[in-house]
């Protein structure tokens, strides 16, 4: 043990900046976006078809609308199954802005429910509790790629009648029972951002089993219009459309989705080299003053979008703050996901949030970093990112 600390502690620092986060893009989506661009159709047509479809096959969903962002996911389901002001939608203070803003986008208001410290996840039993008349639906995130508890969620919106819209922003590839936990529930939201699992630099899909609710959505994310471009331009010769409701411009590009068929085609193998990563971290940091992501729950897949690992000061004589900064110096990018939403200035000054208010986010806020994770880095990476935390921490 004592060798291979050493080795680590020995070997020579980083010369480039690892970026946090990047994205692996190959051969076949430079092509196809070339190809799109000589296709004359750059806009929401085939491509976005077919990536469509193949979300719908690699989630077992049944209806699939490609929009341009996860939030615009979120926010069109939230909007599609009615939810508006007065409402309350549970979430967690766990989580991307985008959660929340997505709630209150729609004058809704986010209700937040603490997380379970060693999974970050909402921790279901005090979901009920916070049930009010208003209550109108339930806003799981699979942080990190974590499946929540879906039983139990789904469980307690069945009982009080609630939607259940998941988050799963992170989650492309996590599974519960075999099946993919970002499709369970009325709505699953994915995001396609330049540093998720799968990206089309900015994209997001709502899958659902409803095909109105699916209707609506699209409807609702190209101006309210009764048929798409593709339909009104296509070769089946011009149609006139209706203006059904005052719409949102959230739909996707083909060449957008360009990228993302070959995303997706290849995202198993990029999970299974983030897994490997994962395996790493977890063998080679366990000698480190650290505590590291939680086991796998039995019978979930976790989609390894994130490696967060947990800096207590009273455990490794640094703050979590301090460990950023000297990665830094050793040209390591890393991230924090995230602070706890509740205390950010929006969030504090129009619903009185205070420090106290959810422990468990706000104990792992102030501790959380995640180290690189993407199936871009190389071993030399790993190993740099892995002798860097030990030249500071061991
Ligand atoms: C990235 C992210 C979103 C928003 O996704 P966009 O596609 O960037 O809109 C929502 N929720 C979580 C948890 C995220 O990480």
């Amino acid at each position: 043990m004592k060798g291979i600390a050493d080795a680590r502690i020995t070997r020579v620092p980083r010369q480039d900046f690892l970026i946090f986060g990047q994205p692996l893009i190959g051969e076949d989506e430079i092509a196809e976006v070339v190809e799109t661009l000589r296709s004359g159709w750059i806009g929401t047509g085939p491509r976005a078809k077919r990536f469509e479809q193949m979300m719908l096959d690699y989630t077992g969903g049944k209806n699939a609308v490609a929009l341009n962002s996860c939030t615009a996911a979120l926010f069109l389901s939230l909007v599609a199954l009615g939810i508006g002001e007065g409402d309350e939608v549970i979430t967690t203070p766990m989580t991307f802005a985008a959660t929340a803003n997505s709630i209150v986008h729609t004058r809704a208001r986010p209700v937040f429910v603490d997380v379970i410290r060693e999974t970050m996840l909402i921790d279901p039993s005090l979901i009920e509790k916070s049930i009010t008349p208003r209550t109108r639906a339930i806003m799981p995130v699979h942080l990190a790629g974590r499946p929540c508890a879906m039983d139990e969620i789904m469980r307690i919106a069945g009982k009080h009648g609630l939607f259940v819209i998941g988050d799963a922003a992170h989650a492309i590839e996590a599974q519960q029972h075999g099946q993919c936990v970002g499709a369970l529930g009325d709505a699953g939201c994915f995001s396609f951002y330049a540093t998720k699992n799968v990206t089309t630099a900015e994209g997001g899909m709502v899958i659902t089993h409803d095909p109105k609710l699916a209707e609506k959505i699209r409807i609702m994310s190209l101006h309210g219009m009764s048929a798409d471009a593709h339909l009104r331009f296509g070769s089946s010769g011009y149609r006139h459309y209706d203006v059904l409701l005052p719409g949102y411009k959230f739909n996707m590009t083909d060449l957008q989705a360009a990228l993302g068929i070959h995303q997706l085609g290849r995202v198993e193998r990029a999970w299974a080299r983030r897994n490997e990563i994962w395996n790493y971290y977890r063998s080679n940091l366990a000698h480190l003053p650290l505590i590291l992501p939680a086991e796998d729950e039995p019978g979930t897949r976790h989609a390894r979008h994130l490696y967060t690992i947990i800096v207590d000061q009273k455990q490794c004589g640094k703050s979590r703050d301090q460990v950023l900064q000297a990665l830094k110096e050793e040209n390591i990018g890393a991230g924090v996901h995230y602070t706890a939403l509740h205390l950010h200035s929006w969030y504090r000054t129009k619903f009185g949030f205070r420090a106290g208010d959810f422990p468990n986010a706000e104990w792992i806020g102030e501790r959380t970093l995640s180290l690189p994770l993407s199936a871009k880095l190389s071993d030399t990476d790993v190993e740099d990112t892995i002798a860097a935390l030990y030249r500071i921490l061991f």
